[in-house]
């Protein structure tokens, strides 16, 4: 059997961190098993449709480097792979779960369903749909109140639901018991519940992998799958990933719910994909720096942890500076340049390029994530008239500074060679052997004055980058107090 998986992202805004997270290890399975990847854009809420974001999903996921083989961009044999395209794809299945006795029509307003669920709570009874409209025609139910014209179409949920089913990660599971579930929708589009089941049948989908909150909905899908008499899929319920404090990982709650937001901040895509990886699974060596690769071969669903792994991005922060450390230098230098651009600093020619090139090496080990650049290498990219030194710096280091400052610019000045070595030799005789200074008491102004920071790349290398004729308009002109 070839294995099908599929992701099934709602476009409702900046993709999730989660549609991430599923698609990781759909995906691991998929290449271990030489099977086919599917994104589906589940696109049928229309009120929480964003036109933008099922482009941000594409982005994103090819931005970690998580590849589909079939979907609304890439096409395949299954096409349409947009809901929204494939609304005539549902109907007759709706026909027959009606004639079938499985579903019927319901006319009840939402607002006749806000009170009957208000009643139900004022009673303490469980809330669900009270199957006023079953078994009426539409002249008997609209004799009653709260009747809409146009109807909805439900589930007849029977007294012995599928509750129990196998899942490959949980073992054995338990779901609650469901109600009568609308399937098609007053504005003829079909529910998540009936599109999903109808697409993954269609679409040849053996094994769905989606979160955990889905667990409650399985056991509607099971019936459906039987109902039109499909064979069911496999299932696995992914945990969710939980903030520190434990509840669900949302956008209003916490910026790293959105993907852009790892973009933006720094993040390497095989660091956050390491990352998502080890929240959900652990390789059988225990390593846990490992690649998609390695995870994908070593693959298998009873490692997956059951847990809500909690998002800690200390953690994220360390793989990160890992997996820097590990780029080479040009491509830790390509990989800048947005950040140093965003800024309106790097233009682009030779000359920042060298620059560049030339202050990765010092900066490539201090970093935890990308956007840290802004603040390191300022000092270099800012234009003369737009370099100030940090409040906290002046402060820190430049309260009577100007006899260190004054002394290393003579000593620098007649220098021939503005070599790192020549730089570091001259302030030494300057300030180590002439004023008897300890080093670091010695360099913290002259790091104030030039590099505008307390922190800052290491300063010898950072002078001779920056060019003499700037170090010395700098430590003459530091605003010393
Ligand atoms: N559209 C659903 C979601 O956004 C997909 C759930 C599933 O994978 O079945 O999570």
């Amino acid at each position: 059997m070839t294995v099908r998986l599929r992701v099934a992202p709602s476009p409702t805004g900046d993709p999730h961190v989660g549609t991430a997270y599923m698609s990781l290890f759909n995906l691991a399975f998929v290449r271990q098993q030489g099977g086919q990847f599917v994104l589906r854009i589940e696109d049928t809420d229309r009120a929480r449709f964003r036109a933008d974001s099922e482009q941000q999903v594409f982005d994103m996921l090819s931005w970690l480097g998580l590849q589909w083989d079939e979907g609304p961009d890439k096409g395949g044999p299954f096409a349409p792979y947009r809901q929204s395209e494939r609304l005539e794809t549902y109907q007759p299945h709706v026909e027959k779960l009606l004639a079938d006795g499985h579903a019927y029509y319901c006319w009840c307003t939402p607002e006749r369903l806000q009170e009957m669920r208000e009643d139900q709570q004022r009673r303490k009874v469980p809330t669900g749909y009270d199957r006023l409209c079953y078994g009426k025609t539409f002249e008997e139910r609209a004799a009653l109140p709260g009747c809409s014209d146009v109807p909805v179409v439900r589930m007849l949920i029977p007294d012995d639901p599928p509750l129990h089913f196998t899942d490959l990660i949980r073992g054995e599971v338990n779901a609650p018991m469901p109600d009568d579930q609308v399937i098609l929708k007053a504005d003829g589009f079909p529910t998540y519940h009936l599109a999903v089941v109808v697409d993954d049948h269609l679409m040849g989908i053996t094994h769905v992998v989606r979160g955990e909150e889905w667990i409650s909905s399985t056991p509607k899908h099971l019936l459906l799958f039987d109902w039109l008499g499909w064979e069911r899929p496999a299932f696995a319920h992914m945990p969710l990933l939980r903030n520190v404090d434990k509840s669900k990982i949302s956008k209003r709650k916490n910026p790293a719910a959105r993907l852009t937001w790892f973009v933006e901040q720094g993040y390497l895509p095989e660091a956050l994909l390491n990352f998502l990886g080890l929240l959900g699974y652990s390789l059988p060596s225990g390593e846990e720096i490992f690649t998609f690769s390695e995870m994908s071969e070593s693959f298998d669903w009873t490692r997956v942890n059951t847990v809500g792994p909690v998002f800690d991005l200390d953690k994220l922060s360390w793989l990160n500076g890992h997996y820097i450390r590990e780029l080479a230098e040009d491509d830790l230098a390509a990989r800048l340049v947005p950040f140093l651009t965003e800024a309106g600093w790097y233009d682009g020619s030779a000359e920042h390029a060298a620059l560049l090139a030339g202050s990765v090496p010092l900066i490539q080990t201090r970093m935890a994530v990308l956007s840290e650049v802004v603040d390191l290498l300022r000092f270099l990219f800012v234009a003369d008239e737009d370099f100030v030194v940090d409040p906290v710096a002046v402060e820190k280091s430049l309260v009577g500074a100007v006899p260190v400052l004054t002394a290393a610019a003579d000593a620098l000045e007649p220098l021939t060679s503005w070599s790192t070595e020549a730089i570091q030799t001259a302030m030494d005789a300057a300030l180590l052997d002439g004023l008897g200074l300890k080093r670091g008491k010695a360099y913290a102004p002259v790091r104030a004055a030039v590099c505008g920071s307390t922190i800052a790349p290491p300063l010898p290398e950072s002078m001779a980058l920056l060019g003499k004729d700037r170090v010395l308009r700098r430590l003459r002109g530091a605003p010393v107090l």
